[in-house]
């Protein structure tokens, strides 16, 4: 099937229209016309830089929609910053566009950053716009800053440390499921809890960074909670132990798997979700909880570090007993 063009203004016309508002409001951003921009952390602070590039049919499908990939795309940048507890400042943003993004899509991509920017009080101060024969890619670099020597790293576990994890696991890796047909016979409002949290990522910027001084490791779980956990013990040369039984599962998790338990293995092995996942010493399970209740999240202990080979996951029913699962987390090599 051919591709349509659709009609999309020059480059230069694109970034004035589009990008320039969203770096309006950064001073280093200079109104996005001159040759890179200026960032200036604060004192006594680091900066902390990441970088995620998403390509259609690979890390979202085709014809997802504008306001999905900018969501996406943003998002798990955020998550990045915010499993180390920085504070996200800035971000560039490297596009490449094929013939079917027009005008009206930029405008809906361009709409939904401008909605996450001021959630998460970044703001765009730069980078580069393409035309491509390929897929949709949206490469982004966020920069946070945080508290000199106060980042959260993934080697600072230590045996006897609880293992933790915000919100629910499960539901993005299930809703990718959904959205490709593969997840039938699930109630409505069940699927479309699912799809949403594939679609909208809420990276956990403000729990990142409360975590900060209390948390001694911490990761987002964007491969899989069981893979990033890993990352962790691994860093941090320990091994982990997850009960599967406490692992927070929505109520539309709990549906998707009454329906095919195998959906168990998905849920607490598939990627997407960009929670966090950290580890603390007991004696921070009251910092804990009052940050729990004061950013209104979910924050359930899932398990412990203790002394092992590093990199090892044990995953265990209710009873202790070992579970074997499919594979471990999304690997893209
Ligand atoms: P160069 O010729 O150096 O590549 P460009 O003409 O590509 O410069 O970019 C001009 C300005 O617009 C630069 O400040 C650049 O950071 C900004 N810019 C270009 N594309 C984007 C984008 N997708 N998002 C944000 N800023 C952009
Ligand atoms: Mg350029």
């Amino acid at each position: 099937m051919p591709v349509v063009k659709a009609k999309r203004p020059d480059e230069f016309e694109l970034i004035r229209r589009f990008f320039a508002p969203l770096a309006a409001k950064a001073p280093g951003a200079l109104g996005l016309t001159d040759d890179a921009a200026l960032i200036k952390p604060p004192k006594g602070h680091e900066l902390v830089v990441t970088t995620d590039a998403l390509v259609e049919g690979v890390h979202f499908p085709f014809g997802e929609t504008p306001e999905s990939v900018a969501a996406r795309a943003l998002g798990v940048n955020l998550s990045d910053l915010a499993a180390m507890g920085a504070r996200p400042l800035a971000y560039t943003m490297a596009i490449a566009l094929g013939d079917r993004c027009g005008g009206a899509w930029i405008g809906r991509f361009a709409g939904e950053l401008g909605r996450l920017q001021k959630t998460h009080r970044i703001d765009l101060i730069g980078g580069d716009t393409v035309a491509t024969t390929g897929p949709l890619t949206v490469s982004i670099t966020a920069f946070g800053v945080v508290r000199q020597g106060m980042a959260l790293r993934r080697n600072a576990a230590r045996p006897g440390d609880g293992i933790y994890v915000s919100g629910t696991i499960g539901d993005a890796a299930l809703g990718l499921r959904a959205l490709e047909g593969r997840l039938r016979g699930l109630a409505g409002k069940h699927r479309k809890a699912l799809l949403d949290r594939f679609q909208r990522p809420r990276p956990r910027v403000c729990l990142g960074r409360a975590l900060v001084g209390v948390a001694r490791a911490a990761i987002d779980v964007s491969d899989g909670l069981v893979a990033d956990v890993g990352h962790v013990a691994r860093a941090s040369r320990l091994t982990a132990e997850i009960d599967a039984g406490r692992v927070p599962l929505s109520a539309a998790a709990r549906a998707a798997i009454a329906g095919d338990p195998k959906r168990l293995s998905v849920a607490i092995t598939g990627g997407d979700d960009y929670e966090l996942a950290f580890t603390a010493p007991p004696r921070a399970d009251a910092a804990i909880a009052r940050i729990a209740r004061s950013l209104k999240l979910r924050i359930t202990r899932i398990g412990r570090m203790k002394k092992g080979d590093g990199g090892t996951v044990m995953v265990t029913d209710g009873d202790g007993r070992p579970i074997r699962l499919a594979r471990g987390g999304y690997r893209h090599f």
